[in-house]
């Protein structure tokens, strides 16, 4: 060991970045003490730098589907980075990725990778804009489409674990034009609106599922209206299913906004839409967006080596692993007489102490603010489970979780609603 210990390191990284950390979740604000500094990873477990081994349901909170360090991926950066990282030209591994994306998602038909979610919804607003003539957008109160400041209001998670409201340092004027409204029930839209953005799956706010209905009746409202509907999977895409979250309510959108998965682990996005929208961006139309490393040959061939490890079985697996947490932790929250929901969506499994799951920011809210998450957090995370330090985020099993893994959850979850 290195004799490097958590404390150290958070009382070091504190004096020289913003609560030690460089996303604001992981400074453990809302959970209350010192995060673990993590030293290594491998597949469902991350060690922290005093040896501590956790079993891991945060996986960078999307990315790591496959698990910590998947061999073939690490292989794909590997053979990637001897030939050099980045070139400011394109590359065959870019080509290959917008392939793979279209070939997966029903009605994709181009897409323009950037480097993070942020700035794939950013840049989809922009398009979304330039196509339509149009300025307003709509998005639902705690669905979180990163931090570009038009995007911020009622932003979910990251602003939600901070007990913000909204963010300082964002002017009036960016978000003159967005409105808020609450999720699951469709806005009123008019002919000002250029676009309605949504998590099909809202997995910013805990985990809520959308109402039956609700994302086609969207559909049909965006239709109506001729404002874009634009599907954030930075979360849901090739988690939900082999085509995300189009192919698993059965529902198209106009716009797409990809991230985490797509990665494998690597820092990117990507934003894409039919021909005829995407023709308004650069250099086609008059929609600027760039990026020095836009389509990093890292990241498409990590991405790539990701999505190609994703195929039905592993969606099917994926959906089992999640089902058997799922109804064993219900079933621990049961046994012990704590009140608690576990949603599950497919692969993605959210956690709420209280009666009934939540449908909308308000209700997910309340239940989050209620103390007894934090509590539960450490309790688990003393022995041996981390899970993300904040109510707001959903749980993340990977194709490394076993049966076994999962079982071993379980009777830690157990022991810690035993002490609830
Ligand atoms: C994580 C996330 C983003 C932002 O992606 P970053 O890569 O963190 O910028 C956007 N939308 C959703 C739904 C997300 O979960």
């Amino acid at each position: 060991m290195s004799g490097l210990t958590n404390e150290d390191l958070f009382r070091r990284g504190q004096a020289v970045m913003p609560g030690g950390v460089n996303s604001p979740v992981r400074s453990f604000r809302s959970v209350g003490g010192t995060p673990y500094f993590v030293a290594r990873a491998e597949g469902p477990y991350v060690y922290d730098v005093e040896g501590r081994r956790y079993i891991d349901y945060v996986m960078s909170y999307g990315p790591g589907i496959l698990g910590h360090a998947p061999p073939t991926v690490i292989e794909a950066i590997r053979e990637a980075a001897l030939a050099g990282t980045t070139y400011g030209a394109p590359t065959e591994g870019e080509v290959l990725m917008a392939e793979e994306l279209c070939a997966r998602v029903s009605g994709l038909e181009m897409v323009r990778l950037v480097s993070s979610g942020t700035e794939a919804t950013m840049s989809a607003i922009r398009l979304a804009r330039g196509a339509t003539g149009r300025d307003k957008i709509i998005k639902f109160a705690g669905n979180y489409h990163g931090h570009a400041d038009g995007l911020l209001a009622a932003g979910g998670s990251g602003v939600a674990n901070q007990g913000l409201s909204g963010c300082d340092g964002v002017p009036a004027g960016a978000v003159a034009d967005t409105v808020v409204a609450p999720y699951n029930v469709v806005p009123e839209i008019d002919e000002s609106v250029a676009v309605v953005a949504v998590e099909p799956v809202a997995a910013n706010m805990g985990l809520v599922e959308p109402a039956p209905g609700f994302l086609a009746d969207l559909r049909t409202a965006c239709t109506e209206a001729g404002a874009l509907l634009l599907f954030d999977e930075v979360i849901t895409g090739f988690r939900l299913a082999r085509g995300g979250a189009t192919e698993w309510f059965g529902v198209q959108p106009d716009l797409w906004c990809f991230g985490k998965v797509i990665g494998g682990g690597l820092p990117v996005g990507a934003y894409g839409s039919s021909h005829e929208v995407m023709a308004h961006v650069a250099p086609l139309g008059g929609v600027y967006q760039a990026g020095t490393l836009s389509g990093n040959p890292l990241a498409t061939a990590a991405g790539l080596a990701t999505l190609a490890a994703l195929d039905a079985a592993a969606y099917t697996r994926l959906t089992a692993t999640a089902t058997r947490l799922a109804d064993g932790m219900a079933a621990a929250f049961a046994d012990a007489g704590v009140t608690a929901v576990v949603p599950r969506v497919g692969p993605l499994v959210g956690l709420f102490f209280c009666g009934e799951a939540p449908t909308d920011f308000d209700s997910a809210d309340a239940a989050a603010a209620n103390g007894v998450y934090p509590r539960f957090f450490h309790g688990l995370l003393e022995r041996g489970v981390a899970l993300a330090p904040g109510p707001y985020e959903a749980l993340f099993p990977s194709l490394a979780h076993t049966d076994d893994i999962i079982d071993e959850t379980i009777a830690v979850v157990a022991d810690v609603a035993a002490t609830l």
